[in-house]
């Protein structure tokens, strides 16, 4: 029988097998270190001075056999050539994805329609944002195959509290080429270098079973026939139809919000999160986080962050916190229209750039944005359109972004110079507070402040401010029945991701097109209903 022990060891001796014995042997009863082990779980402990690698290890007796770390493989689909149903799924990021592989498990067709190009042909729109500034509006950082998630640091972690999907959804990411580290480490990623080939994988394994994904093809309405979402029509003209949608079209598809509400599908304005890319040298930040003298050494991981304050602006109080940190990582381009500038990050699998990025950004509620309340569900769209319309204008009208050190931010003073930074298209000096609203601004003078008693040095002049940071979580609500997932008045249609405004990453929003796969099998009685 087997026996969980708990162990935690320096770095160095993390990666050993007879250190990770020993410690075991010194946990349990075995007199040698003859028997077998399994790291489930592992997660760095970085609170003491000495950091420590604490895991969770399942111990077996010599020769006993050890069970499959992997449960699931690609078997589990089902061939779908001669599925009576079809069901369209609009998008193929993340959720479209996953919903077009769960629907597989009960053999139904996906027919999974994509505006973007392939994440092979991607590349070279990419290198055109970053090397020409030229912003193809089909093809870019957000759209294109693999969605969002795919020139990503690819981090999965999610505060989900849904263990058992979370574990499906990195299993699939295992079958599909994902290294069996990401099923136990406490803050698993891929990286941008590694994800591109998973993607693939996950497009080939939906054709191979009789799914379609269709490139370079954009929907621009949905056939509704008898008050039920039929399908969609394409910009080509074409007709796609299936007993049902779903629509994964994340975050930053502004055109299909417009599509749902000229259609006279309700939508809502949605509170969601803005302000700019904050980028220090890694060693700063390993500095602090590891205790260290800059040097964390070769077994320790780039280190990461995560901040959370509150502060007030004209008595209201909101939160400013860290978003989507990349260690070790780059900022890139990520807007998807010529005449706006926005930023994100990602970073390779080894996470071995000089620099750590994240988003820092502030919490804007309806309320915050009044003066946008007459472009009613549009409201918080319009305000993050003005906003990264405005950065653009100030950054030189091209992709090159308005960009302040952080002790000039805080001292109100305008940069001299820049320090080096990792966003290719380049930087202009700029003061902050002419790119951002006052209330944003403001906030997050007063909230880096705070995060310096956290972080030492990280207000100092090393850290640079990057303009702008608004493509946090969709400006747009798309509301749906919480049982059957189907939009609250148009049957048929299945609000899906991070766009409708059911997730937040790629992990949430693989799961959510899960549970809309799910529910479409269950209507058509071809998946148990879960009793709750
Ligand atoms: P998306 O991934 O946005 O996919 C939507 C797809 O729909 C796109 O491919 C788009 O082209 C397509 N589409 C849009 N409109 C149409 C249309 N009219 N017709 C046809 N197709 C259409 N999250 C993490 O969890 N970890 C990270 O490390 C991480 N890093 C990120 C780095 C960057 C640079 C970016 C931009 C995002 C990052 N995110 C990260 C966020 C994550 O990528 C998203 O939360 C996730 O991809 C959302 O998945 P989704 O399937 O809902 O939508």
């Amino acid at each position: 029988m087997s026996k969980l022990v708990e162990i935690a060891l320096r770095p160095e001796d993390a990666v050993r097998d007879e250190q990770i014995k020993r410690a075991i042997k010194a946990q349990t009863s075995y007199q040698s270190l003859d028997f077998q082990y399994r790291i489930k779980r592992r997660s760095i402990d970085a609170r003491g001075r000495q950091v420590l690698v604490r895991m969770g290890v399942e111990v077996f007796d010599k020769g006993e056999l050890l069970p499959p770390l992997l449960a699931l493989h690609k078997q589990i689909y089902k061939p779908a050539n001669d599925s009576k149903h079809q069901v369209v799924i609009i998008g193929a990021g993340p959720a479209g994805l996953f919903a077009a592989l769960r629907l597989l498990e009960y053999g139904i067709k996906p027919v999974v329609i994509e505006r973007g190009k392939d994440v092979r042909a991607r590349r070279r729109d990419l290198a055109a944002i970053n090397k020409d500034h030229i912003v193809n509006p089909e093809s870019n950082y957000c759209f294109g195959e693999g969605g969002a998630g795919t020139y990503s640091d690819g981090k999965l972690y999610t505060r989900s509290k849904k263990r058992g999907d979370i574990r499906k959804v990195l299993e699939v990411l295992v079958a599909h080429g994902a290294t069996e580290d990401i099923l136990v480490d406490a803050h698993p990623h891929i990286g941008t270098n590694k994800l591109p080939v998973l993607v693939t994988d996950l497009r080939e394994t939906v054709k191979a079973y009789g799914g379609e994904v269709l490139f370079d093809t954009r929907v621009e309405k949905l056939i509704i026939r008898d008050g039920v979402c039929a399908g969609v029509i394409t910009h080509n003209n074409e007709k796609i139809e299936g007993i049902a949608t779903i629509l994964c079209t994340g975050h930053s598809a502004r055109d299909i919000f417009y599509m749902l509400h000229e259609q006279g599908i309700h939508i809502e304005a949605k509170p969601f999160a803005l302000g700019v890319r904050i980028e220090h040298p890694q060693t700063l930040i390993d500095t602090v986080q590891y205790h260290c003298s800059g040097d964390r050494g070769d077994y320790l991981p780039a280190a990461a962050y995560s901040l959370v304050t509150q502060t007030q602006y004209q008595k209201v109080e909101r939160g400013v916190y860290s978003f989507c940190m990349c260690p070790g990582g780059f900022i890139v381009p990520a807007a998807t229209a010529p005449g706006e500038l926005v930023v994100n990050g990602m970073s390779p699998s080894k996470r071995d750039s000089k620099f750590a990025n994240s988003g820092m950004v502030v919490a804007v509620e309806l309320d915050d944005i009044k003066e946008f309340s007459k472009h009613g569900p549009f409201a918080a769209l319009e305000f993050q359109k003005s906003v990264e319309q405005n950065a653009w204008a100030v950054g030189g009208k091209t992709q090159t972004a308005p960009a302040q050190r952080v002790a000039d931010f805080i001292q109100n003073k305008y940069s001299s110079s820049l320090p080096d930074c990792s966003y290719q298209p380049g930087l202009k000096s700029a003061r902050m507070d002419d790119v951002l609203p006052d209330m944003i601004a403001q906030r997050l003078r007063q909230g880096l402040k705070q995060f310096e008693h956290k972080i030492k040095g990280y207000t100092s002049n090393e850290g640079l401010l990057i303009g702008v940071e608004s493509r946090t979580s969709s400006p747009v609500f798309v509301p749906r029945d919480k049982e059957t997932l189907q939009h609250i008045t148009l049957k048929g249609l299945y609000p899906c991701g991070e766009g409708a405004g059911y997730a937040g990453g790629i992990m949430s929003a693989a799961m959510d097109g899960e549970s809309c796969a799910l529910r479409i099998a269950q209507g058509l009685g071809l998946a148990a209903v879960e009793i709750n």
